[in-house]
């Protein structure tokens, strides 16, 4: 009963009347930024402003793939360093994170899909990325439950191997994080919303909540889902983010049939066997823009249609959960990560979509740099907001377009 109204991270507290640093949202990009701004440049006086309780959004909803596999030059290095960050995480955390690095395979269903793909293992064979292409026998040995016949909607012609990437747990990733953060001083307040940003002379004043006004000289807002309807109430700015609902599932447990994490861009769906033994499998995204978490009977019909298909050995398994959550989708895939440019002191590091998870890590990491330094890092200099007045989008969409999967 001592635990009463303790959060597992650290002790309740007050609000203040002032921080050195607000964030808002209680996501992973915050708490790995809070995280990292404490540890790496003893900034401590922090405040997480979280209008639910942690890990409400896309940090406790998402299916815990990690890869670092994506498209552009730009964006492999960043999900390379987020990989090789969960085992350092864990130890550094003293917080077991379950990182199974089983692997990804990515089906190819055309000769087409298959030349795009020695581009992508290329440009992540160039970053020192393992990945590799393989044809469908060599695919079938790595998961004998795949279904390499013809007869298929997609036949399956080889799959993109990427050994290293994988699965975490994400409720670990959220609490360990969050620990992390507190044990170094940070302050975690739950059921506290940002109402709106003031601003003086071009520079942020303070942060309004429902618990009263904070004076900050910096703010940043990583809000998931909600972050560019946020932004643009706030301050103004209007970000190119089309909010859509993910689905994703889980099935009754099986004995262990499934050591990869299996996706495919034709049939839109994706696969992995939990520790559990349950069957997680997502992938699908509602078409149309809303901000509901529910679930559809198409989306089921959908996964069960699938699955059926290329792991043939799934057909009558009962889906024992379903649920969802929002993506912030940008035009070019790739997130915005900006600051400073638009309002002295407010930076923005949202429009994940279906990578948010894998890259919390590396991008905490580097959003802290940026705030503490007050210059944005080499490494997030392409994902400027500016890139779409300039026409320099990134090409992460032909990664889903061709052959990759949603996640
Ligand atoms: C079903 C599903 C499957 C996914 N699978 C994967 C995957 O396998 N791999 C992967 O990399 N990514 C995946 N994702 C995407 C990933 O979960 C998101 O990109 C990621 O969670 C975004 O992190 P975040 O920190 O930006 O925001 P979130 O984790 O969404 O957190 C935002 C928080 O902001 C809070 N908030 C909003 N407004 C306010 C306010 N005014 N004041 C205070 N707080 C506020 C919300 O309550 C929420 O807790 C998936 C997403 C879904 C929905």
């Amino acid at each position: 009963m001592f635990l009463k109204n303790k959060p597992m991270w650290g002790k309740r507290t007050k609000l203040k009347s002032s921080y050195d640093v607000v964030i808002i949202g209680g996501g992973l990009h915050s708490l790995a930024t809070a995280y990292y701004l404490a540890k790496d440049y003893g900034i401590t006086d922090i405040a997480i402003l979280e209008k639910n309780y942690i890990g409400f959004g896309g940090a406790g909803r998402n299916t815990a793939i990690v890869r670092a596999n994506q498209r552009t030059q730009y964006n492999v290095p960043l999900y390379k360093e987020a990989l090789d960050l969960w085992p350092v995480l864990t130890k550094e955390l003293d917080y077991n994170l379950m990182f199974n690095n089983c692997g990804n395979l990515n089906l190819m269903h055309s000769e087409a899909a298959m030349k795009a793909a020695r581009m992508n293992i290329c440009t992540a064979q160039f970053h020192g990325v393992e990945s590799h292409l393989i044809d469908a026998k060599e695919a079938k040995e790595l998961v004998p439950a795949l279904n390499i016949s013809e007869d298929i909607t997609f036949p399956i012609h080889g799959a993109m191997f990427h050994p290293p990437g994988g699965i975490v747990r994400h409720d670990a990733v959220v609490w360990g994080l969050a620990k992390g953060a507190a044990k170094k001083g940070v302050e975690i307040h739950q059921q506290t919303e940002a109402l709106d940003i003031t601003t003086k002379n071009g520079k942020v004043e303070s942060v309004k909540t429902n618990m009263g006004t904070i004076q900050t000289k910096q703010v940043m807002i990583s809000a998931g889902g909600y972050s560019a309807a946020l932004i643009n109430s706030m301050l103004g700015i209007r970000l190119p983010i089309s909010v859509l609902t993910i689905q994703a599932m889980v099935t009754q447990p099986l004995k262990p049939i499934l050591d990869h994490v299996v996706s495919s861009g034709a049939y839109h769906c994706y696969a992995n066997q939990t520790l559990k033994g349950e069957i997680a499998t997502g992938a699908h995204m509602d078409p149309w823009p809303n901000y509901t978490t529910l679930n559809t009977a198409y989306y089921i019909k959908h996964q069960a249609e699938a699955l059926s298909e290329f792991l043939p050995a799934l057909r009558g398994l009962k889906f024992m959960r379903i649920w969802g959550g929002l993506a912030d989708m940008t035009p070019d895939m790739a997130p915005i990560m900006d600051g400073n440019d638009q309002v002295e002191g407010f930076f923005m590091d949202c429009g994940w979509g279906y990578f948010g998870f894998k890259s919390c890590s590396a991008v905490g990491k580097y959003m802290a740099e940026f705030i503490a330094k007050n210059e944005c890092p080499d490494i997030l200099k392409p994902f400027n907001l500016k890139r779409y007045q300039d026409h320099k989008l990134m090409g992460e969409t032909a990664a889903l377009v061709n052959y990759s999967p949603d996640n």
